[in-house]
Parts: structure tokens; C-alpha cells; sequence
């Protein structure tokens, strides 16, 4: 059966105490899902981290973002041994506001990754083509550049560690106009297909989750999507109440019954 995955990034709009509050809402709602069809992850704030993997058990916590470096002179970064210390396992690379508003290239994703993989933890690395790649028809080019730099250096062992989340940029935000299902599968089958180049069948086992405005109107038709394997969720998740509805919506709507 396949397995289904609901994750937030909470950005820098909650406060450790609004974390832990949110999270043990967040479980106490979902307690009863089966965790063998369905995967919740929530990625806080670094400051958010230790006391978010004290208070839930079922939710699996991610960093953000991370340093690729173990130590060294980077001021005002976070290593992944800091984030292996308190026990967290996931980590997010390469979100679309890393990349466009702190300049992240695609060399540094590549780093990031492979730190993660090296430290024995679960890696989220998100992709997502502009407004213009979109405009020029680059968008499938720009999704294999991303995925072929990003995964660079992986094994197909290492594959099983990876999960990919397809964000266009022009989806993302306040502003942001969600992907059509129609649109959206067709980039997770571009992603699809580009990682069976990288990987082979060990493909097989990679989550591809689409992000960007997500809502309770559009999950339903997303998840659905033979493509889509689960929903990586701003704004819609942010009160436990609504994102616990969107899931179970949406779990419906891929696994009836
Ligand atoms: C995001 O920022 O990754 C995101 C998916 O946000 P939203 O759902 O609010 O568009």
C-alpha cells in the first residue's frame, strides 16, 4: 500500500511555546492515523527543536535548513552534528525562499545533502522552477538541473534517504497561485523519471510531495495525482484544526474507504 506524506515548514512565524502548542494539538488530532499509509513531519524554527522532539512522539521534526559543514568558522550557521545532538533526524534542503532570498545555489543544495546523508538523516530537498522558466517552457530543465546538481554524489543506497517536494516558486506564498493537478502531476512525472535516470529502480522508494498553496479547495485534486505522494503544506497547515482536516481529506481522497 502506498504511503502518503504531510509535512509544514513553519518558516519564522512560531515561537517555541506556539510550537509546542501547535505540535501536541497537531498529535493529540492525528493520534489515530495509521502511521504504515501516512507520514506527518513538521520542520519549527532552530530555536523550536529541542522542545519540539521532547513533546511529540508520532510527528517526526526537521531542521529548515543546515550548514554543510560539521564546524568551522560560519558564524550565525547551524551544523549537522548540533541538529544530530538533539536528535533530529530530517532535515529540509534548498526551499525556494533559500534559494531566492539568501542566494543558495545549487552547488551548495549538492553540500547540504550529502552532509545530511553523511550524518545518517532523512533529507527533504525541494525543487521548483520560476515564473519565468515557466514563461520561457524551461521549467522541466530547470527541475533536472536542480535534481542532477542537488543529488549529485548520491548512491542508490543513500536513495532510500532522500524525499524530493516540488515547489514552483510562482506557487509559494501569499502571492502565490497554486499548480493545477493537471500541471503538477505532469512535473512530478518529469521529477519522476529524472531521478529513475539517477537512481534506477532505487528510484522507486523516493517521496515526491508537492508544496505551494496548498489548501482544503485544492488537496483533494492534488493528492489524488498518480504522481503526487504527498502534500507539503504553508499557511493551510498552520492551525493544527485545519491541517488535521486537509490530511484526512486528502487521505480520502487517494485511499477511499
Ligand atoms: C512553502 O513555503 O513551502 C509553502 C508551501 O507555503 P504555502 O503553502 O503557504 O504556499
Amino acid at each position: 500500500m502506498k504511503r502518503l506524506y504531510f509535512g509544514s515548514n513553519l518558516k519564522m512565524y512560531k515561537n517555541v511555546h506556539d510550537t509546542v502548542c501547535y505540535l501536541k494539538e497537531l498529535e493529540a488530532l492525528t493520534m489515530d492515523l495509521d502511521r504504515e499509509r501516512v507520514e506527518l513531519f513538521i520542520m519549527p524554527s532552530f530555536t523550536a527543536l529541542a522542545e519540539a522532539k521532547k513533546n511529540v512522539q508520532r510527528i517526526q521534526i526537521g531542521a529548515q535548513n543546515m550548514c554543510w559543514a560539521d564546524r568551522g568558522q560560519f558564524t550565525g550557521e547551524i551544523s549537522p552534528c548540533m541538529l544530530e545532538e538533539l536528535g533530529v533526524g530530517l532535515v529540509m534542503v534548498g526551499h525556494s525562499e533559500r534559494r531566492h532570498v539568501f542566494g543558495e545555489t545549487d552547488e551548495e543544495v549538492n553540500q547540504k545533502v550529502l552532509a545530511g546523508l553523511r550524518h545518517g538523516m532523512q533529507v527533504l530537498l525541494c525543487v521548483g522552477e520560476t515564473a519565468d522558466d515557466k514563461k520561457y517552457g524551461i521549467s522541466a530543465d530547470v527541475l533536472r538541473k536542480q535534481l542532477l546538481v542537488g543529488l549529485h554524489g548520491v548512491s542508490g543506497q543513500d536513495a532510500r534517504s532522500i524525499g524530493v517536494a516540488y515547489e514552483p516558486v510562482w506557487s509559494i506564498g501569499v502571492d502565490g497561485i497554486p499548480a493545477s493537478p493537471d500541471y503538477a502531476e505532469e512535473m512530478h512525472r518529469v521529477i519522476k523519471d529524472c531521478l529513475k535516470d539517477i537512481f534506477g529502480e532505487a528510484s522507486g522508494s523516493i517521496p515526491v510531495l508537492y508544496g505551494g498553496s496548498v489548501n482544503s479547495g485544492n488537496a483533494r485534486q492534488l493528492i489524488a495525482r498518480e504522481s503526487i505522494d504527498g502534500l507539503f503544506v504553508g499557511r493551510a497547515a498552520w492551525q493544527a484544526g485545519q491541517f488535521n482536516r486537509l490530511i484526512r481529506d486528502a487521505v480520502e481522497a487517494k485511499i477511499p474507504g
